[in-house]
């Protein structure tokens, strides 16, 4: 079993084209400039000035008392799950949300969970589909304790969940007494292409976080936010889990530099995601979902290859895309511009038509 990250084929030329994610972006010359201006200290003492900025900031954009810094978005998902749950209990979530399927079973194997994965179109279910997942309240059933979703739904497309939607189904979830969670990974991308405030996407759920290395260009980090007493639990955790850093200032400065320069332009990813979907469209045997966000995820099954060859294919022409539930997914981003896309689409047509 290979555990360790793959390495790109042999004689397969350096990534020209870079679809494959969109935390494949390298920090820009002046975000370093910003990382190496910044004050730091201890984190883990509370000493550093910088990732305080960040995480008052962060707490002010979700409206929320408080929030963490933490290295990754998976950490702040288990942290979540540590601190709402106990063992035994049970998390209710989209049957193709990352904590289920990306997170190396984390959520068994440290918080003691079970996840029940209900369905829908796109990554999401309505309240009704809540309604019906709620279990009795007996010896017998798992006790349910947590609602997580995802907004954006990655594996659902990139789909935006409504505002409504978001909060009739956190609505059940309170009304259960549980509470609510939001994998916000790629949060900032929904509230641009639907140009709701954060504060309000997020104000029915307990927790969010936000993921400063998808699409907004910073080199690691992750900002989970919550009232006062849910952070007080979650810096438990985080120094349990090794989580808590030293000078995570420089980090930190890269986070703020994308909340001033990396956010507003994500609505050009989103386009040249639609651009993409229109070019990709023209490709006989190529089926494409019409992007919310900045993922495109097509289906080839009519066009004679597998999604593994045409990664293949492409690899080998400078072009990485990935292969997500059965579908290839191309990401725009940071580094990826219009003409870049139109390149892509004739790189992809070649590819296919060798089949
Ligand atoms: C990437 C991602 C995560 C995990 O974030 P990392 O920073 O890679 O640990 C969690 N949820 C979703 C929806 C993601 O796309």
């Amino acid at each position: 079993m290979v555990h360790a990250p793959l390495r790109p084929p042999a004689g397969a030329p350096p990534v020209r084209i870079n679809l494959y994610s969109d935390t494949q972006t390298r920090p820009t010359p002046a975000m370093k400039e910003a990382m190496m201006r910044a004050e730091v200290g201890d984190e883990q003492h509370g000493d550093d000035p910088t990732v305080h900025e960040l995480c008052d900031r962060m707490a002010a954009l979700m409206g929320k008392e408080a929030a963490v810094f933490l290295p990754s978005g998976t950490m702040c998902n288990v942290i979540a799950i540590l601190t709402h749950c106990s063992k035994g209990d049970e998390v209710v979530a989209h049957e193709t949300s990352h904590i289920l399927h990306s997170e190396g079973g984390t959520h068994a194997a440290l918080a003691g969970v079970q996840i029940m994965p209900l369905k829908g179109p796109r990554g999401m279910f309505t309240a009704e589909d809540v309604r019906a997942a709620i279990r009795p309240r007996t010896r017998y059933a798992p006790p349910q304790r947590l609602l997580e979703v995802e907004q954006t739904a990655n594996i659902g497309g990139g789909a935006i969940w409504p505002l409504a939607q978001l909060n009739a189904v956190a609505d059940v979830a309170h009304e259960q007494g549980w509470a609510t969670h939001m994998d916000g990974a790629r949060l900032m991308n929904a509230c641009v292409a639907a140009g709701i405030a954060p504060k309000d996407m997020v104000a029915n759920y307990d927790s969010v976080w936000l993921d400063f290395t998808k699409g907004l260009g910073a080199p690691l980090g992750a900002v989970l936010c919550g009232s006062a007493e849910f952070i007080g639990q979650a810096w438990r955790w985080k120094q349990r889990l090794g989580g808590s850093m030293r000078q995570a200032g420089i980090c930190a400065a890269a986070c703020l530099y994308a909340l001033d320069h990396h956010v507003d332009r994500l609505a050009e990813d989103h386009a040249n995601a639609k651009a993409l979907a229109r070019g990709l469209r023209q490709i006989p045997g190529v089926v494409v979902e019409e992007p919310d966000t900045n993922l495109v995820f097509f289906d080839i099954k009519g066009c004679g290859m597998t999604v593994a060859q045409l990664q293949e294919r492409l690899r080998l022409r400078g072009v990485a895309v990935s292969g997500l539930g059965g579908r290839v997914r191309a990401c725009t981003h940071l580094d990826v511009t219009a003409p870049i896309i139109e390149e892509a689409v004739l790189e992809i047509r070649a590819a296919l038509a060798a089949a």
